[in-house]
């Protein structure tokens, strides 16, 4: 292994910066050379890339988003695009590929590996939902994100005696919205992984309301349904009238936290380890406190763990 390359795929998410860093710095202080490509599987198509020495990943630790830029690629989810990926990569003499995404983008660096290219997978995603890894990088940049909106909110909410309904990111994990709605002090808490019974909410609400309480703060998932589609059945059945906010792409940008730095460093350096060992096909992440790499099957077939004790508390503590 001589030289290796390196995107950012799919939905951006802070740190990967941090991630990109220490892919080029481990690489480098292991005497590889890299390739820094841009706009993701697009860039990987066109040929679009740099070489990146150690001073051209200075002053990015602290930034969101993602210097090498990202895209969605449609081309390449055909097997002809995917050619045309390795062709470029043989072209260049890149002998391993660093993806840094979400799952989708996971796929496509299975498909390079199936066609004989090593590909590792570092996990960027704020919606923490890729199995076998217990965080991703940019989720905790996000929840305090979230956090920071609701305890706004919950001043208006308090102010003005009203309910409010928070709609989160999350696609179809409700990660975000659980760690979020507990942290948050939240009412209820909508999430993709237990069915939501909106009669049995209504009544939960209608309780408190009929004990004395103003306003309360509903947290929703992407995953389950919109704010405004929970606004209108909590009108019709409970006859409340919450106001609703969709926090939107705020959720994704910013600086990262220390640790959404810390674990981008980490998975980013295990990466380049795995490559150097000459293994292709894997993922890097956390398990127990543990840096570990595992095989891709293992993403697409397991299922990301849904922590139901969290769950379960978050009801106890919001009686
Ligand atoms: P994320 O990586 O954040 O989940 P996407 O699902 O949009 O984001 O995937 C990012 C890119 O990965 C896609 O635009 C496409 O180029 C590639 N990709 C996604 N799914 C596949 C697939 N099944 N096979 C090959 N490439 C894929």
């Amino acid at each position: 292994m001589k030289k290796i390359g390196v995107l950012t795929s799919g939905g951006d998410s802070p740190g990967m910066n941090a991630a990109v860093r220490a892919v080029v710095r481990k690489a480098i202080y292991h005497d590889l050379e890299v390739a820094g490509i841009f706009h993701g599987y697009q860039g990987l198509i066109e040929g679009n890339m740099k070489k990146l020495e150690l001073g051209d990943v200075g002053d990015i630790i602290q930034r969101g988003g993602t210097a090498l830029y990202s895209a969605r690629c449609a081309e390449f989810k055909e097997e002809a695009g995917q050619l045309k990926a390795v062709e470029q990569l043989k072209k260049n003499n890149i002998d391993g590929l660093v993806v840094i995404g979400g799952d989708g983008s996971y796929r496509g660096a299975l498909a390079l590996t199936k066609l004989g290219f090593p590909c590792v997978g570092v996990p960027g995603t704020i919606d923490n939902d890729i199995p076998g890894t217990d965080y991703t990088i940019g989720f905790d940049t996000a929840l305090n994100t979230v956090i920071e909106s609701i305890d706004k909110i919950r001043d208006t909410a308090t102010s003005h005696d009203r309910s409010f309904i928070i709609e989160v990111m999350g696609r179809d994990a409700g990660d975000l919205a659980l760690w979020s709605g507990l942290a948050g002090g939240a009412e209820t808490i909508l999430i993709p992984e237990v069915p939501s019974d909106i009669s049995e909410i209504a009544r939960r609400l209608k309780r408190g309301k009929d004990r004395g309480k103003k306003h309360s703060i509903i947290v929703v998932a992407e995953g389950v349904m919109s704010g405004q589609a929970l606004k209108e059945q909590l009108l019709e059945k409970a006859d409340i009238d919450a106001h609703v906010s969709v926090l939107g792409h705020i959720q994704r940008g910013g600086s990262p936290t220390a640790r959404d730095r810390v674990i981008a460093s980490q998975l980013g350096a295990k990466a380049v380890e795995v490559l150097l060992n000459g293994d292709g096909g894997m993922a890097v992440g956390i398990q127990n406190r543990e840096i570990i790499a595992y095989d891709f099957e293992e993403v697409f077939n397991g299922n990301h763990k849904f922590d139901d004790r969290m769950y379960n508390l978050s009801n106890e503590l919001s009686i």
